[in-house]
């Protein structure tokens, strides 16, 4: 797993302040977070052998991020200490339950080719990569993984330009029904950007896989939803799990959208993600 590890800075008010204003609000909760921690975290919990590719600071943050990676299992040796800080999700909740964010990425801007290159391959069969670190490193890191026959997977959000060479080589591409709809007409037009297959997550829908072959959908299992926050990054985590074992890829796309839906029945994003016998049926 390739991405950001973020500590979530959460704090309720009963307003937006405006310019200039400042308005009080509850008591600040901090929860492990990033895209990169949460997918892998979510693979981790499930029993997956993963390690995570990324940086942290030498902080607060930064502990409490590799302290949830290792208790879930996550390998951190590749979890470089940058000296920029860690980065840092600031969400403020209104009581209508939306969210404003400011992300400062930190330590995530430092993760280079550089800490790519000193990895080592053997046993490596999925490698999924998300965003919010440098999109020059993402893709050097698909074309390294794919040079040794590693499988690799993006998880494209937000929709980002990423190189033709790049797209070429995922199997598949990950993305929400909404990024799906920006990059193109169809499901089955995503293929023409040039991943070698796509999954489409539908919320309580659940997922559609495109392939050469066709679209296929795979249902969610009905939930009593509490919070969907990380639910796409559980999304990802499980299927590259799934892959891993030799499933098909809709087979890890069925098993994704259990594990997922599973995890919007629980708060929080990393405290959500279920354990292999906690999934649903
Ligand atoms: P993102 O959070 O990245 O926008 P989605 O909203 O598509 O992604 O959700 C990702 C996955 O989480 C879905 O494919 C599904 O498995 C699960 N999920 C999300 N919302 C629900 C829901 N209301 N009921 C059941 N499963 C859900």
């Amino acid at each position: 797993m390739l991405g950001s590890a973020n500590a979530d800075l959460v704090v309720a008010v009963e307003r937006r302040p405006a310019g200039g204003e400042t308005v009080l609000g509850g008591d600040t909760v901090v929860m492990p977070g990033g895209k990169g921690a949460n997918t892998a975290v979510a693979a981790g919990r499930l029993g997956c052998d993963v390690a995570l590719v990324g940086a942290v600071g030498a902080d607060q943050y930064g502990s409490l991020l590799r302290e949830s990676l290792v208790s879930a299992g996550v390998r951190v040796e590749s979890v470089r200490t940058s000296d920029r800080p860690t980065g840092i999700a600031y969400i403020t909740v209104t009581p209508d339950g939306e969210n404003s964010i400011v992300v400062a990425p930190g330590a995530n801007s430092d993760v280079s080719a550089s800490d790519v290159d000193a990895l080592s391959w053997d046993g490596v069969s999925v490698l999924v990569c998300s965003l919010e670190v440098p999109l020059s490193t993402v893709e050097h890191a698909v074309a390294v993984a794919a040079g040794h026959g590693v499988r690799c997977v993006l998880n494209l959000s937000p929709v980002t330009a990423v190189s033709p060479e790049a797209l070429a080589l995922l199997d598949p591409l990950i993305v929400n029904e909404h990024e799906a709809l920006a990059l193109a007409d169809s499901f089955e037009g995503l293929l023409a950007l040039g991943p070698r297959s796509a999954v489409v997550t539908l919320g309580g829908r659940g997922a559609a896989v495109v392939t050469p072959e066709g679209v296929v959908e795979v249902p969610a299992p009905a939930v009593d939803v509490v919070d969907t926050t990380g639910a796409g990054d559980a999304f990802a985590g499980a299927l590259a799990f799934g892959l891993s074992r030799g499933d098909s890829l809709v087979q890890a796309a069925r098993f994704a959208t259990r594990v997922a839906a599973t995890s919007v029945t629980r708060a929080g994003a990393q405290p959500s993600y279920p354990r292999a016998d906690e999934v649903l049926a």
